[in-house]
């Protein structure tokens, strides 16, 4: 690494105001080292973005900043964790300080948000890419896996679906209006990680996935390893109003089934704490919505408001 890389780290990089009492060490030695509460376990994800995959050339490195870390804290939300640190791996094709800016300013506009610290990372030349490794803690009984959900659970989601997806396909098609479609790029852009939602499910749900693939690849990965199946009812989905306009244009649901990029969780819960969770959806920012129900019979059923079932594409698989 050359100098001016690491006054780029010094001067661009470790510019977060987050500084957590946990960090014995954090940016500026060979490693960081870190205190874990007692009493607690160690919940880790990495999430990498590529160009020209996850995002296309000359899109806004402050959103990028955000987005990087963002669904990196999904993860930590859908299993009812608290974020606690983050390091970053950045490969750049250049030295180019106002990109790092803007990337740092939305990726720590995020961080200082959720109280996360960014305590390390690597920075490398090379064709653009960005990794972020999250760091936080779970109460070691209080975990929300992928494999609990059991027949009769009810499954529910959060915020609403295809805003993203609609945002992409409008972009890609060059009818994204900057003016009309504010509210659904900003969801492309800038996803919300259900943190505090999934810390307060954590004692409540039997299983639970963020959304980052679609609905039904994502659904699919939670009745798979609960060894179960689901029935979703289509008129139940919480899809916003450009969504549900462009359902009913085009008769299809894929938006709401099988876009991907909302970061919304997907959770099931005993249906008799259907109340608890009522309860529990008063005091949260977004809508905690009734999709469906987990079932013995292996697969993901869609059936319309007539109760008739519906043909259904499944989720983004990036090796298909
Ligand atoms: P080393 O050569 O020992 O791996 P580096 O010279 O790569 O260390 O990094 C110096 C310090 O800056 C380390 O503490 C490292 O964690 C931190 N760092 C480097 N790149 C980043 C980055 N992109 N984000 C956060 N911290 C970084
Ligand atoms: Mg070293």
């Amino acid at each position: 690494m050359n100098l001016s890389e690491f006054s780029l780290i010094d001067d661009y990089i470790a510019i977060s105001t987050t500084s957590r009492p946990d960090v014995s060490v954090g940016i500026g030695d060979d490693c960081a080292v870190l205190n874990i509460p007692r009493g607690k376990s160690l919940a880790v994800s990495m999430d990498t973005l590529v160009e020209g995959r996850h995002f296309i050339e000359g899109v806004s490195a402050v959103s990028l900043g955000h987005k990087a870390l963002a669904v990196s804290l999904s993860d930590l939300a859908a299993m009812g964790a608290e974020p606690a640190w983050a390091t970053l791996s950045l490969t750049m094709p250049e030295a180019d300080v106002q990109w790092v800016q803007d990337f740092m300013q939305g990726f720590s506009a995020l961080s200082d948000c959720f109280g996360v610290q960014l305590v390390g990372g690597d920075t490398t030349r090379g064709p653009l890419s960005i990794s972020v490794q999250i760091h936080g803690f779970v109460d070691p009984g209080q975990i929300m896996r992928r494999n609990g959900a059991r027949p009769g659970d009810l499954i529910y989601v959060t915020g609403s679906l295809g805003d993203a997806g609609l945002a992409l396909r409008l972009q890609q098609a060059g009818e994204l209006d900057l003016v009309h479609h504010q509210r659904l790029l900003q969801r492309l852009d800038y996803p919300t990680p259900r943190i505090l939602e999934g810390r307060r499910l954590a004692s409540l749900a039997t299983a639970a996935i963020d959304l980052s693939d679609g609905l039904i690849g994502d659904l699919g990965h939670i009745v798979q390893q609960s060894r179960c199946g689901a029935t979703i009812e289509l008129q139940r989905l919480p899809c916003g109003p450009a969504v549900e306009m462009e359902i009913s244009s085009s008769n299809e649901w894929n938006l709401a089934l099988s876009s991907g990029d909302d970061y919304e969780l997907c959770f099931t819960i005993p249906a008799e704490r259907q109340n608890e969770l009522q309860q529990l959806a008063a005091i949260l920012d977004s809508p905690l919505t009734h999709i469906g129900v987990i079932e013995q019979q292996a697969g993901i059923r869609c059936i319309n408001a007539e109760g008739v079932l519906v043909e259904v594409d499944s989720g983004y698989d990036h090796f298909r």
